[in-house]
């Protein structure tokens, strides 16, 4: 056992949340943390996702830390390997390696008398006063158990399990799924593909990205008067605020906008009418996430892509098979099956007080009080927690809110217990699933935003009223144990 009573604070996780989590912990004179890491370096959802094509889907100039900007950026829509570059080196810049240790994936985490061990895989057990989860939403890799999936004989992978010993130009291949991932990776693989076959099971609504580099004269702009930068950044802001969020809560023209948007770029880029009809979704714009790309619908109406839309019925040794009898000959398979969700934390044991564990308490779905704390596990905080994600603007914004959230709940608790009040977060969370069936997500029968008939991975609400209430903490929502009563 290793000895880390002296520890305050476990973080786990070295993707965004973590390690923006502890540069601010620094910056309000708090040294006193380790941040457990399961793989052997940082960047978290960066770091596994580097299938041909990855990229992000919000503007890098919004999605980096507002106190970490980034003059350098390539493209307005950065591609992976800059995104982990940035926060490798923010983890260099900010001196955060040496509070790191990596391949450490933790097992267990167990409270007890105001303080929690935290055990890894590796037979090591961390105690400290608070626990934060920084652990995301999407790294559990689901792929589906079609019949005769392991006699493939080809390669198959997922799309955040990238095998680049594969070449794929000239190959006959097939991809599953035609969400966010699979937007990025199939005008990739379409490019050199000797035949690509796309099984989509529901279309998405899909608008420009209009995407391009950045000249050297903006990015000389934006270092040399950060200021413009900033201003940019609230453009950007503003723009996933004002027009993306109320198309989520109903807002009639500016959902038509997008579906005209939609069906423009369709007829454009696709000839083939039954192909072209088959991409047009029927359900409530917004109820998935919009997907952004330039080049999704370019690639499907090219001649070498198949777009098959009947449901697979097996998978042979070097074939898929559909329930109408097509058959399609594969060398490689790609899994663009997406992640499961929930519960969250699912590869924990988290046990509270009394031996109570997270997976009871989220047997109906997970809720948490702001998607940060939750009754019964006291001086235990998630970041990008339950209820916390979001279809139109940056994580990041919300993680930073969150940061300051935990420090504010660290600095009133000091070296006592806090624990959000029952009452408190029940009628939170009944209030959030209210707003949130009104909501487009709610408007579909499964997505990865939901478990069972709830929302339980998105807020209800704005980020900018988030962000307001997650500043302002309201004290009494919370019990706080000072340790002369403790
Ligand atoms: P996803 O959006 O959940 O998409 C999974 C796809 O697999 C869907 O098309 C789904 O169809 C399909 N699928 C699942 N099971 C299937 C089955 N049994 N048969 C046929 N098709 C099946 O997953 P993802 O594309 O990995 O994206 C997940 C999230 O990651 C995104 O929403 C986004 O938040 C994030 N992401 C972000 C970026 C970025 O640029 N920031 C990039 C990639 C991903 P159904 O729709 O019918 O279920």
């Amino acid at each position: 056992m290793v000895d880390c009573k002296k520890k305050r604070i476990v973080i786990v996780g070295s993707g965004f949340a973590g390690l923006g989590m502890a540069s601010r912990l620094l910056e309000n004179g708090i040294d006193d943390f380790v941040i457990l890491e399961k793989s052997d370096g940082v960047g978290g959802t960066w770091r596994y996702n580097t299938y041909p094509g990855a990229e992000c889907d919000i503007a890098s100039m919004l999605y980096s830390f507002s106190f970490a900007p980034n003059p350098a950026w390539d493209f307005k829509w950065a591609k992976q390997p800059q995104i982990l570059n940035y926060l490798e080196k923010f983890t260099n810049d900010r001196d955060l390696y040496k509070y790191i240790k990596f391949g450490e994936k933790v097992t267990d985490a167990i409270y007890k008398k105001g303080r929690w061990d935290i055990k890894t895989k590796n037979g090591l057990t961390y105690n400290c006063q608070f626990f934060i989860s920084a652990i995301g939403q999407l790294h559990h890799p689901s792929v589906p158990n079609f019949k005769g999936k392991d006699k493939f004989i080809g390669s198959s992978f997922h799309s955040s399990e990238w095998d680049h010993s594969v070449k794929y130009e000239g190959k006959k291949i097939g991809v599953i799924g035609v969400g966010a991932s699979a937007a990025q990776l199939i005008p990739e693989l379409a490019k050199g593909a000797k035949r690509l076959t796309v099984y989509q099971r529901t279309p998405n609504w899909i608008i420009n990205k209009h995407d391009r580099p950045y000249s050297s004269f903006e990015k000389w702009l934006a270092k040399k008067i950060p200021f413009l930068s900033k201003i940019y950044r609230l453009s950007l802001w503003c723009q996933g605020e004002f027009l993306i969020w109320p198309v989520i809560k109903g807002a009639k023209l500016r959902g038509s906008l997008v579906r005209r948007l939609n069906n423009l770029e369709i007829k454009k880029n696709v000839k083939n009418r039954d192909k072209a009809s088959k991409l047009i979704p029927d359900y409530a714009v917004g109820a998935k996430r919009i997907l952004l790309s330039d080049k999704y619908y370019r690639a499907i109406g090219q001649n070498n892509v198949t777009l098959e839309t009947s449901t697979i019925s097996r998978i042979g040794k070097r074939s898929v098979e559909t329930i109408n009898g097509n058959k399609h000959d594969h060398d490689i398979i790609v899994y663009a099956t997406g992640f499961h969700t929930n519960p969250f934390l699912k590869e924990i044991n988290v046990v509270g007080k009394s031996g109570f564990t997270l997976k009871e308490n989220w047997k109906d779905g997970a809720f948490a009080y702001l998607g940060v704390t939750t009754h019964k596990f006291p001086n235990m905080f998630m970041l990008y927690g339950p209820n916390t994600n979001t279809g139109h603007t940056s994580i990041i914004y919300k993680l930073e809110a969150q940061f300051e959230h935990i420090l504010k709940l660290l600095s009133i608790t000091d070296d006592g217990i806090i624990e959000v009040r029952g009452s408190v977060e029940k009628q939170y969370n009944i209030q959030a699933q209210k707003k949130l069936s009104r909501l487009a997500w709610s408007k579909i029968e499964a997505s990865w935003y939901k478990d069972g008939g709830r929302v339980t991975n998105n807020w209800y609400g704005s980020s900018y009223e988030y962000n307001r209430r997650l500043r302002a903490p309201i004290i009494k929502n919370f019990i706080v144990t000072t340790p002369q009563i403790k």
